[in-house]
């Protein structure tokens, strides 16, 4: 079969624009995707279908679906057609979701072997996937947040280590430069430092560590920005710079330690290797896995008592070191409350914008528009004139931009407007990551020690998903699973198609509001600042059960 990309330009194959930019969407994210083959988008087994059959049924689907009918999917595989109305979502899908006490990775596994599931990662199986510029922001987010708050605002001149050059730890070399710092990125897959040199992310690559610490020290001392792919383990590699005194001044990991069987590969092990005992001795693999975690973990802890920043960037690799006995591994703190809590209280997070008839000049359109009308609005000025400079077309063309409460309204109908008089080549699909205000528990990554201890409660994604079926969004996905593939997370995803119709002026203002609404209210309810200003300075709706009046 040949490789599948997204369909471009103003032809429909489906009855609609809201069916074709959700069919689009699904080509879209396995063609920014690690291995086609087997489906898989990311993080070593984030699919966007169940399996061949399941993706060939839901485009044909697609294709015959009426505006007023709407696709149900579970796990990846299309389950049946439901009559509803033009106001319904065109898609709604649960994948992974497994009940609480059977939520763990053996049963994941055996789960997906006998056919019954997949993991849909966060927007893998719900088709928003758009490439490493979806965590390129993310990322360089956390590094200028370091920087102000450890740095006096500059990275110009520090150390990153890292780990992981996968289909989101890619984005990591590129957001460390954006950032203007020196970023030394290890891996043990040549073919991944070489994929993320093709497409403009990493600058150089050696397997000689030497060698790297020699640019490493050239770049730093000069204070130029610079990234570096370092062919090896990261379980050898940081023990090595923790014995040899070589101190970064920042450090983290994105392999992928929540996957001991097919994510993170132990110490010695050749890729062939790993792939050998997958069959032969999985126990084996993914207890030397573990053991390997837990070595990384303790020079990450090293690090940290030296005096670097130290951070868990969200792939689970503490709980693993905990299992395997390194106790004060959460003395890691995650990327979320160390750095973006107070931007998720105002419901800032990643949204993004997907130019569905392939044309990069929709995407600068839209740049423009942002430049000359949030101009007040540094974080995201700054983001867009950056990535319009250095992040390269992966995919559909498409952007992210961190707005909140009102702006990804604003942002979203002025978009629409621009469909419909023709200043667009063609119509817009707008999601968001799973990782936003009130669309994710997450009691390791999103929610770890909220203020009111509500770390572990998942009725806000499920609150989420409702409300944004009933805002009568175009796609509304839960999922649930994320690290370990257990039950560490539940999250809800949604996809709106701006057609340049006055019915996706509705779907897009009702759905967006509501969206980021419900992630004010989320973080007001724990108690968070931010958020209580923003309820009052946006008037959002919240009930407020401590005042005297409700009595
Ligand atoms: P991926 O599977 O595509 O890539 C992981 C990479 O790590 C691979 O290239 C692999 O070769 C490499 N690797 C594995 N073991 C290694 C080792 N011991 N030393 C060096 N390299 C090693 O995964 P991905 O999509 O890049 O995601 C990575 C992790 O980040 C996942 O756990 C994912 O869940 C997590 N993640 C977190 C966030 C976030 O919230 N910040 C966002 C996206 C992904």
């Amino acid at each position: 079969m040949d490789r599948i990309t997204a369909a471009r330009g103003g032809e429909l194959r489906c009855k609609g624009w809201r069916q074709e930019a959700l069919l689009r969407m699904l080509e879209n994210v396995l063609e920014n995707g690690e291995n086609q083959k087997e489906l898989t988008v990311y993080a070593a087994l984030a699919k966007a279908a169940r399996n061949w059959d399941s993706y060939h049924a839901i485009v044909n689907t697609l294709k015959s679906l009426e505006e007023d009918e709407t696709l149900v999917i579970q796990s990846g595989k299309p389950i049946g057609i439901m009559r509803t109305h033009k106001y319904a979502p065109i898609v709604v899908m649960a994948n992974c979701n497994i009940v609480g006490r059977w939520a763990t990775s053996d049963n994941f596994y055996k789960y997906q072997e006998q056919g019954l599931i997949v993991w849909g990662g966060l927007t893998a199986a719900a088709w928003q996937y758009i490439g490493s510029q979806g965590v390129i922001q993310g990322t360089y987010e956390i590094f200028q947040s370091i920087a102000r708050m450890h740095f006096g605002g500059s990275l110009a001149g520090k150390f990153i280590l890292t780990a992981g050059l996968g289909g989101m730890g890619g984005a990591q070399p590129l957001a460390g430069t954006m950032a203007g710092a020196v970023i030394l990125c290890v891996e043990v897959s040549e073919a991944r430092i070489d994929k993320r040199i093709e497409v403009g992310y990493l600058q150089k690559k050696t397997d000689n560590l030497d060698e790297a610490l020699q640019w490493v020290k050239e770049a730093s001392e000069k204070k130029e920005s610079l990234s570096v792919g370092l062919l090896g383990n990261a379980a050898e590699i940081y023990p090595e710079l923790i014995r040899r005194g070589v101190q970064p001044d920042v450090v983290t990991d994105q392999t992928s330690a929540h996957d001991l069987m097919y994510g993170y590969i132990p110490s010695g092990y050749s890729l062939e290797k790993a792939a050998e005992l997958r069959k032969s001795a999985p126990d084996q693999l993914q207890a030397d896995a573990r053991a390997s975690i837990a070595v990384e973990v303790t020079a990450m802890l090293e690090f940290q008592r030296r005096g670097a920043i130290v951070f868990d960037n969200g792939n689970n690799i503490r709980s693993q070191a905990v299992q395997n006995g390194v106790e004060n591994a959460f003395d890691i703190p995650v990327f979320t409350e160390a750095f973006l809590r107070p931007l998720f209280s105002r419901a800032i997070g990643p949204f993004r914008w997907v130019a569905l008839s392939g044309d990069p000049g929709d995407i600068q359109k839209i740049d423009q528009y942002i430049l000359k009308n949030f101009s007040d609005n540094d974080v995201v000025v700054n983001w867009i004139s950056l990535a319009n400079q250095y992040v390269p077309v992966e995919g559909l063309p498409a952007r992210i931009g961190w707005f909140g409460h009102g702006d990804r309204t604003k942002l979203a109908l002025a978009v629409n407007e621009m469909v419909k008089t023709g200043e667009l080549s063609g119509p817009i699909a707008f999601s968001r990551d799973h990782l936003d205000a009130g669309s994710m528990t997450h009691p390791n990554i999103m929610t770890e020690n909220m203020k009111d201890g509500s770390d572990a409660i998942s009725d806000w994604p499920l609150l989420n998903a409702m409300i944004n079926c009933s805002s009568m969004a175009d796609l509304v996905a839960i999922h649930s699973g994320g690290g370990g593939y257990s039950g560490y997370m539940t999250s809800a995803g949604v996809t709106l198609v701006a057609d340049g119709t006055a019915d996706a002026d509705l779907r897009l203002k009702t759905t967006l509001d509501n969206d980021t609404g419900l992630g004010v209210m989320r973080y007001a309810d724990a108690g968070y600042e931010e958020a209580l200003d923003e309820v009052n300075k946006k008037g959002i709706r919240r009930i407020d059960t401590t005042l005297k009046e409700n009595e």
